[in-house]
C-alpha cells in the first residue's frame, strides 16, 4: 500500500480521522475519538469491518488523542504508508479560495478566522498542531468548509446592513458544508453524464446541520447559511432564519441574554425545539408514524422551509436542471423527500414513489417521474475523500 493519506476531522471535544488511498478513494481505516478534554475520553476504531474500543484512563487533550491514533496506525501497519495529512477546517474567511498546503502563515490566517469560527477553529488549530507534532515530516493541508462558496456574487454574500461591518469585520455571508457541494455536484455532473460547467443544479444537505446551494455552471452562486450556520434552514436543533428582532423581544419580556438567546437558537430550537420530543429525523418519523403532534409539524416546517429556499435557489441558478438531496436525511429519508417535494410542483420537480423508496441506505440515483425535465437525484456525500483527494492532488500528484 502506497499513497495513503490521513483525514483529521478534529472538533473541540472530538476528533475524527480516516485513512483513505490518495488515487483509488478506498477507505482502509476509521477512528472516532470522543469527549476529549474530560477523563473518560474513549476513542473507537473500525479496521476491516472489526470494532476496537481504547478508553483513556486521564484527562484528555487533542494531543494524546493524536499520539494514541499515530500508535493504532503503527498497529495496522498504516503509519508508513501514509504520506500526507488533511485537515477539515470549518472557516476559511474571505483568504481562502481553494484547498492549502499548511505553512506558518496558513497557520496564522486560520487563527484570524477564529471570530468568526470561535468553537470550530481553536479545536482545528489544536489538532493540527498535534498532527504536526506526530507527523513532521509529512506536508499537511487545510481543506476549508467555506472555500466552495467563494465565488458567491455580492449581491449573494452581503448583508442588508451598513456597509462598515463588512469593511471592519468581514460581516457577511459566508456558507458551510462546501466540500460536500464540491463532492456531490461532480458525483451528479458524473451520474447525468454532462459537463459540470454546463449544469444548473440546486443541491440540498441535510444532516443535523442543513443547508442548501445553487451551483452554477459548478460554482457556487448562493447558500442559505450566512455568518454562522445558524442561518437558512430548520435543522436538527438550529432554529435557521427567524426575526432578528427575537433579540430584543426575548430581552425585553423573558430577560434572556445575547448568549442564551444565541444558545437557545443553536441547541433547543429547530426539529428538536418544534416537536419537544427529539432533534432526529428517523426518531421524528417513527412517532410522526404513531401520531405524534410535535413530531408531525416539526417534519412539515422543516420540509416547508426546505422547499421555499430549493425554489428561491433556482434564481441563483436561473434554469433548473437538477435537484440533488444529500447528508443523512437527504440520503436516506424517502418520506422527507417526498414531502419536501410535494411542495414543487411549481418547479416541475415529481418524486416516483417506487425509486425514491428504493433510494436509501446509500444508493444513489434517480427518483424523478420519467417526464420530468428536472432529474431529482439522491447522491451520498463523502467529504473525506474529497479532504483525501485535494490532499493527495497539492502534495503528491506530479
Ligand atoms: P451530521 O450533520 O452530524 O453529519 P448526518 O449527515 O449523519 O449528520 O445526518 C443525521 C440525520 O440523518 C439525523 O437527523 C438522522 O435521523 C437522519 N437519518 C439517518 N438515517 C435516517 C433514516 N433512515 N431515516 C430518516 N432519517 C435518517
Amino acid at each position: 500500500m502506497h499513497n495513503l493519506i490521513l483525514v483529521l476531522n478534529c472538533g473541540s471535544s472530538s476528533m475524527k480521522a480516516a485513512v483513505l488511498d490518495g488515487t483509488t478513494g478506498d477507505s482502509h481505516l476509521n477512528v472516532l475519538a470522543e469527549k476529549l478534554g474530560s477523563a473518560d475520553a474513549l476513542i473507537t476504531t473500525k479496521h476491516q469491518g472489526e470494532k476496537d474500543v481504547f478508553y483513556f484512563k486521564e484527562h484528555t487533550t487533542h494531543d494524546h488523542a493524536v499520539r494514541k491514533l499515530l500508535q493504532i496506525l503503527q498497529q495496522h501497519g498504516l503509519s508508513e504508508d501514509i504520506i500526507a495529512v488533511g485537515h477539515r477546517v470549518v472557516h476559511g474567511g474571505e483568504k481562502f479560495h481553494a484547498s492549502t498546503l499548511i505553512t506558518r502563515e496558513v497557520l496564522e490566517d486560520i487563527e484570524h478566522c477564529i471570530p468568526l469560527a470561535p468553537l470550530h477553529n481553536p479545536a482545528h488549530l489544536l489538532g493540527i498542531h498535534a498532527a504536526q507534532d506526530a507527523f513532521p515530516n509529512l506536508p499537511h493541508v487545510a481543506v476549508f468548509d467555506t472555500s466552495f462558496h467563494q465565488t458567491m456574487p455580492e449581491h449573494a454574500y452581503m448583508y442588508a446592513i451598513p456597509r462598515k461591518y463588512y469593511r471592519q469585520n468581514a460581516v457577511r455571508r459566508y456558507g458551510f458544508h462546501g466540500t460536500s457541494y464540491r463532492y456531490v455536484s461532480q458525483a451528479a455532473a458524473d451520474m447525468l453524464g454532462r459537463n459540470l460547467d454546463e449544469l444548473c443544479m440546486v443541491i440540498a444537505h441535510l444532516g443535523n446541520g442543513a443547508s442548501v446551494t445553487a451551483v452554477k455552471n459548478g460554482l457556487s452562486v448562493d447558500t442559505s447559511m450566512g455568518l454562522t450556520p445558524l442561518e437558512g434552514l430548520i435543522m436538527g436543533t438550529r432554529s435557521g432564519d427567524i426575526d432578528p428582532s427575537i433579540f430584543e423581544f426575548l430581552f425585553d419580556n423573558k430577560h434572556m441574554s445575547i448568549r442564551q438567546i444565541n444558545s437557545m437558537l443553536n441547541k433547543d430550537s429547530g426539529l428538536l425545539g418544534i416537536s419537544e420530543l427529539s432533534n432526529d429525523c428517523r426518531t421524528l418519523e417513527e412517532h410522526a408514524a404513531l401520531g405524534h403532534d410535535g413530531a408531525i409539524l416539526a417534519l412539515n416546517m422543516f420540509a416547508y422551509r426546505l422547499a421555499k429556499y430549493i425554489a428561491s435557489m433556482t434564481v441563483a441558478t436561473g434554469r433548473l436542471d437538477a435537484l440533488v438531496f444529500t447528508g443523512g436525511i437527504g440520503e436516506n429519508s424517502a418520506s422527507m423527500r417526498q414531502r419536501v417535494i410535494q411542495h414543487l410542483g411549481v418547479l416541475g420537480v415529481h418524486v416516483d414513489a417506487e425509486l425514491n423508496a428504493a433510494m436509501v441506505g446509500g444508493q444513489a440515483g434517480a427518483i424523478n417521474v420519467a417526464t420530468d425535465v428536472v432529474h431529482t437525484l439522491v447522491i451520498p456525500t463523502n467529504e473525506e475523500l474529497m479532504i483525501a483527494k485535494d490532499t493527495y492532488a497539492l502534495t503528491c500528484a506530479e
